[in-house]
């Protein structure tokens, strides 16, 4: 077995050696630029650009013409998002703010960020808050919506838990509301079957380095039709992509991320079904084997691949640093000085303590039953070590409530 493991695929996913192949040729033979119309250079670069359009579109179930290619779900996000707010805005006279946009507290900073700004430039944004199983409900955005709703953005999975929201119902509910639908399905897109029709979705973001193709290139679906989605531009330029985003075509990029669509969609269940497999003997051997743990999020709801879990009694950092053949992420962010437990399980009603105490284990396409098994081990390893030096663990052995302690104040 080659060390570290790496077990970070909701970070980011290596590329599949089928995309690098088919993109090799876009950097040195098929060069020209998709915008020249005028020679075969531009028109063979135009065919690969096609051909990815094609294959990104079938892998959601839309039309090739609705499918907008970006630098990443981040870009994607804010064009949506930003773009689709000031093009509905409620102008003139009667209306008191700009408009009403729903999102999630559990969304990715490519969500917030753009909410909060738009906040700030006089929208008002109601952020859900999910219960303790992190699923967003349709009933939640039922219940947030209003006359000026204009916009409504849910991620389709959860990136930190996998928790898997009701996008299919909120989308139908948005549809009869007359209110357009983002989704942010970074993490769905690629490992779930997708029908942007049935699923009513008018606006979904996905991004290449998720779903094992490369880095800095997305897309950005767009529906055409019932109704034609229009997006003011963030980016002016040369008017590439339909005028939604101007600048010269990645093409090596969009190739890769149209090959990495289509193994994608090809090997989606025998994939699925197989990761499903390892990550409930991986979830099993761990929670087995050790008391006071607990997955974060529902249990059946969740994509295949991504587990959290919090170990009581542990802080996640000090067991990542005990465990460096592993690759994964904590429940904790370094914001500048300080470590800061992740706002997702704080979103749901996680403790700062439990928050703190919590790994993201997300499996991919090259991991093995081998080194499910070895890290499974490994981690039932360090925790045992750590909460052996772990005076309050003693005390929780002990029947001591330790939630009821009078610490002494200075
Ligand atoms: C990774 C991720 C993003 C950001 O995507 P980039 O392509 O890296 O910009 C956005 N949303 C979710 C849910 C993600 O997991």
């Amino acid at each position: 077995m080659k060390f570290p493991i790496y077990l970070d695929h909701a970070a980011t996913t290596p590329c599949d050696p089928r995309v690098v192949e088919a993109m090799l040729p876009y950097f040195t033979e098929v060069y020209g630029n998709p915008g020249s119309r005028n020679h075969a250079f531009g028109w063979a670069a135009e065919e690969g650009v096609d051909r990815a359009r094609e294959q990104v579109a079938r892998l959601i179930g839309a039309d090739h013409k609705e499918i907008i290619f970006t630098s990443g779900s981040t870009e994607s996000n804010n064009i949506a998002i930003r773009g689709g707010a000031q093009m509905y805005e409620k102008a003139g006279p009667g209306s008191t703010g700009r408009g009403h946009i729903i999102s999630a507290a559990i969304e990715h900073k490519a969500v917030l960020d753009p909410c909060k700004r738009l906040q700030k430039e006089g929208f008002d944004v109601t952020f859900l808050e999910p219960g303790r199983d992190g699923i967003v409900t349709a009933d939640l955005v039922k219940g947030a919506l209003r006359d000026d709703t204009i916009l409504c953005s849910i991620m389709w999975a959860n990136n930190e838990m996998g928790t898997i929201n009701e996008v299919p119902a909120i989308g139908a509910l948005c549809k009869g509301r007359g209110v357009l639908f983002h989704t942010d399905a970074t993490q769905w897109a690629g490992k779930m079957p997708t029908n942007v029709e049935k699923d009513n979705i008018d606006l979904l973001s996905l991004s290449g380095h998720k779903m094992y193709g490369p880095k800095g290139v997305g897309a950005l679906y767009v529906r055409r039709r019932k109704p034609r989605v229009r997006l003011a531009s963030l980016v002016d330029g040369g008017g590439q992509e339909r005028g939604f985003r101007s600048g010269t075509l990645n093409v090596p990029g969009i190739v890769g991320l149209g090959k990495a669509a289509e193994i994608a969609l090809a090997e989606m269940d025998r994939d699925g079904a197989r990761l499903l497999e390892l990550r409930q003997g991986l979830e099993q051997s761990i929670t087995g084997r050790l008391d006071s743990t607990a997955i974060n999020g529902h249990r059946e709801k969740r994509l295949p691949h991504i587990t959290n879990i919090s170990f009581g009694f542990v802080e996640g950092e000090s067991l990542m640093m005990a465990t460096k053949e592993l690759a994964m992420s904590s429940g904790s962010a370094c914001t500048s000085a300080s470590l800061e437990p992740s706002y997702v399980l704080k979103g749901i009603g996680v403790g700062d303590d439990l928050a703190h105490s919590s790994l993201r284990l997300s499996l991919g396409r090259w991991t093995t039953r081998e080194q499910v098994e070895y890290a499974a081990e490994a981690i039932v390893r360090a925790v045992t070590k750590l909460r052996e030096l772990s005076p309050l663990y003693d005390m929780h052995k002990e029947g001591i409530d330790i939630t009821k302690i009078e610490w002494a104040k200075h």
